[in-house]
């Protein structure tokens, strides 16, 4: 019998990481327990010499989709370090605070295919819920408040879960077990709406939004939303990161309409789509781009375009002319959040298969994300003609990201959603500086900090794109990013 203490290090959060350890643990009849700190997570192990070699060995080779493992370091306990009790069977206990904060956040994760499967399924008690997720997918980022990544932590706290929720969370064998945004429409968030026209049927035209609380209620807010789109209007949407404007991308005067309200003239307009075969009626899509757009990562690929008649491709898919006008490239994505899929499926009954999906601002300004703020700067101020939002706040922004492929590699044109705040590794600074702040530029601005870490490396967190740094509110989202930056890694 050996008796060892394991810290695993990495991307390990918000992953199901634990449920993970436990499966394995029970595989390999280890006893013990496991938790999230940190810094980390923590395992006690008690069990024979082999069966542990190969409980450690799985732990990396086969860790969770989202999971990103850097190290493992195991170390025998001192005889008497641990409680007799726990070499009978093995549990998750309770997360543990530590005043390091030096584990690593997953990024937002694009729905699933289970939670797509029963999105889509009309016996399935989350059948239509906007908010479905599991241990592997649904927000991170943009809903943690602090570290370690657990519930009360997240702007997930004000929804306390329903007993078919919390049995769910709380058995290891479910595949919710501890997921922290776990939630239905009986105890999670709702989708709303407000609309900007007067005598309209659902809600009304300001204070009081209408509540998705019921499937039906919800159902139908997606598709006042949708006949609104078909009627060429645009619509203020939040997302994961913050609010989209969206309309119907094959109606000329509704995007002309957008460019004038939200001043934006010539840049090239973001679609989504469906369907990677939707993608490809309009772009050429090789492999790397077809892993990128149906990936968990989901950004925004720019693709070449297909030239008029070029292949036998439907032409239901054409685009309004302005959406990126003479470019030989096209900015596509596909859903990565449920309600975006439920949009995109009853966009599709009205005929509609592409949304432009362009961030929530006026030219210039940074991205919204609370639903009064776009109420007033986007509907009120006459950019919107509805807003589509939601009662789970939006702790980080972050806009899509656009990504090329070059020969091959996958190259970053604006790292936001899905790759920040994933840190690069850097060579060891020589202890020069335990921290380093850098800025800049002007144009399409992140921010970086360094860390110094145990293993004589050093560590940099790169922040989000945060915009073109010209205007007030865009030096405050430039603050807010480097405040939660300093925060959740201790910098
Ligand atoms: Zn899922
Ligand atoms: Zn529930």
């Amino acid at each position: 019998m050996r008796h060892v203490h394991i810290h695993v290090t990495g991307i390990v959060q918000g992953v199901g990481m634990r449920p993970f350890v436990y499966r394995e643990a029970m595989a390999y009849s280890i006893c013990g327990w496991v938790l999230n700190a940190g810094d980390g997570v923590h395992v006690e192990a008690h069990a024979s010499g082999a069966a542990l070699d190969s409980f450690v060995a799985a732990l990396s080779e086969h860790a969770p989709a989202a999971a990103r493992v850097e190290r493992i370091d195991v170390a025998d306990l001192e005889p008497g370090a641990w409680d007799t009790a726990d070499e009978q069977g093995f549990r998750i206990v309770a997360s543990q605070d530590q005043t390091a904060h030096t584990t690593l956040i997953s990024p937002d994760i694009a729905t699933c295919d289970d939670c797509l499967r029963e999105l889509f399924d009309p016996d399935d008690r989350r059948f239509h819920y906007p908010f479905i997720n599991c241990t592997n997918c649904g927000p991170r980022f943009t809903i943690i408040r602090s570290l370690p990544y657990d519930r009360a932590a997240t702007s997930m706290d004000c929804f306390p879960m329903c007993p078919a929720c919390a049995t769910e969370y709380a058995n290891p064998l479910d595949r919710r077990f501890h997921a922290q945004p776990d939630a239905c429409f009986d105890c999670g968030p709702h989708i709303t709406w407000r609309e900007a026209a007067r005598g309209v049927e659902l809600g009304n035209s300001g204070a009081t939004p209408a509540v998705g609380d019921t499937r039906e209620a919800s159902d139908a807010i997606i598709e006042r939303c949708v006949e609104l789109l078909a009627a060429g209007g645009i619509v203020a949407i939040k997302g994961l990161g913050g609010f989209h404007l969206a309309c119907n991308a094959a109606n000329e005067q509704a995007v002309t309409e957008l460019r004038r309200r939200k001043r934006r003239s010539n840049k090239p307009l973001a679609v989504m789509v469906r369907s990677l075969a939707d993608a490809e009626c309009l772009c050429h899509v090789d492999d790397a781009e077809r892993d990128l757009l149906a990936g968990s990562i989901r950004p925004i690929v720019l693709l070449r375009r297909r030239g008029a008649g070029e292949g036998d491709f439907s032409d239901a898919l054409e685009l309004a002319p302005s959406v990126a006008r003479d470019l030989p490239e096209l900015g596509v994505m596909l859903p990565y959040t449920p309600l975006q899929h439920l949009l995109l499926a009853a966009a599709e009954t009205h005929g509609m298969h592409a949304l432009i999906m362009t961030s929530g601002n006026l030219s210039e300004e940074p991205i919204e994300t609370d639903d009064d703020l776009a109420w007033k700067h986007l509907v009120a101020a006459g950019i919107a003609d509805a807003l589509l939002g939601n009662d789970r706040a939006i702790l980080s922004r972050y806009d899509d990201s656009v990504v090329r492929v070059v020969d091959g590699a996958v190259m970053p044109v604006r790292r936001a959603r899905g790759y920040a705040p994933q840190p690069l590794p850097l060579p060891a600074l020589a202890g020069a500086a335990p921290c380093v702040l850098a800025c800049g530029p002007q144009q399409k601005a992140t921010i970086a900090l360094t860390r110094e870490d145990t293993n004589a490396a050093s560590t940099c967190f790169v922040s989000q794109h945060i915009g073109d740094v010209e205007n007030g509110a865009t030096f405050d989202a430039w603050n807010a990013a480097r405040t939660r930056l300093e925060d959740l890694f201790d910098l």
